[in-house]
């Protein structure tokens, strides 16, 4: 099968630099990976690990040591032009509307400001919190506010998404209803984006969201493989969502 490459990591390595107490450390190194069209990714692995690290290599808001990163096949300098980010604490910007926030996410975006207003709009009905665009990311509940985080990033009609723990912040039903609205907006293909990364903790939420899971034993990660853990055909985009795992 001839599976197409978005984005690829090769023999990429990050050393934090300074004075911090782990300076000259891989925290990540020789991670070798490629990221399929299609495919929802989930990298697992305990705290400290990296895979914040990993992920905002991958959308290029931290430059890594050395080794090579490309989007479709071309290295790109600074912020990832295929990927964007929902991250775990939101990072909201509090004096922007929830309009304005979502408007970020076209900022280096070349079209007239009605256009956008237009996108951002529709985001903002799609992930549900129509009516609440001139709301300000205070009055809003966290879940809310990831769901803003998430039209951010979607706003752009992103290649690849990239979301970093983003329902560790959220109460567990609250986390369980954005799951399951990214999982419909993804497998019934209401979005664009052609492959999801997540970063999370938990084994369960990797398994019951993606189709192929990535394994970062300790510090320094230890991602040497391209050959993850590969899920059987029931987690197919038409398979219920739902699996327990203590049948
Ligand atoms: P994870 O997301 O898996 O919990 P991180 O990628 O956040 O792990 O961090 C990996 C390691 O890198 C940790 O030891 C952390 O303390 C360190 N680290 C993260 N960000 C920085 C930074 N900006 N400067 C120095 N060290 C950092
Ligand atoms: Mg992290």
């Amino acid at each position: 099968m001839n599976k197409k490459v978005l984005i690829e990591l090769n023999q990429v390595q990050k050393k934090w630099d300074g004075g911090s107490s782990n300076a000259g450390v891989p925290v990540l190194s020789n991670i070798n990976l490629s990221i399929y069209a299609g495919e929802f990714l989930a990298i697992l692995g305990p705290s400290g690990s990296g895979k914040s690290t990993l992920l905002r290599i991958i959308a290029g808001l931290t430059p890594a040591s050395s080794g090579k990163i490309t989007y479709l096949g071309l290295e790109y300098q600074g912020v990832n032009p295929g990927a964007a980010m929902v991250f775990q604490s939101f990072a909201l910007f509090p004096w922007l509307t929830i309009l304005e926030n979502v408007l970020v996410g076209l900022d280096s975006k070349d079209l007239p400001a009605n256009v956008k207003k237009e996108k951002a709009l529709a985001v903002i009905d799609m992930v549900g919190l129509d009516g609440f665009e001139n709301a300000y990311p205070k009055e809003l509940s966290g879940g809310m506010q990831q769901r803003v985080g998430l039209g951010r990033a979607l706003v752009s009609d992103p290649d690849v998404l990239l979301m970093d723990e983003p329902f560790s912040a959220l109460d567990v039903l609250t986390a369980e209803n954005l799951r399951r609205d990214i999982l419909e907006l993804w497998r019934e293909n209401k979005i664009p984006t052609k492959s999801i990364i997540m970063v999370t903790h938990g084994i369960e939420e990797a398994v019951y969201m993606a189709d192929r899971i990535l394994v970062v034993s300790g510090s320094p990660a230890g991602i040497h493989t391209d050959m993850p853990i590969t899920l059987p055909h029931w987690r197919d985009k038409n398979a219920p969502a739902f699996i327990s795992l203590v049948d």
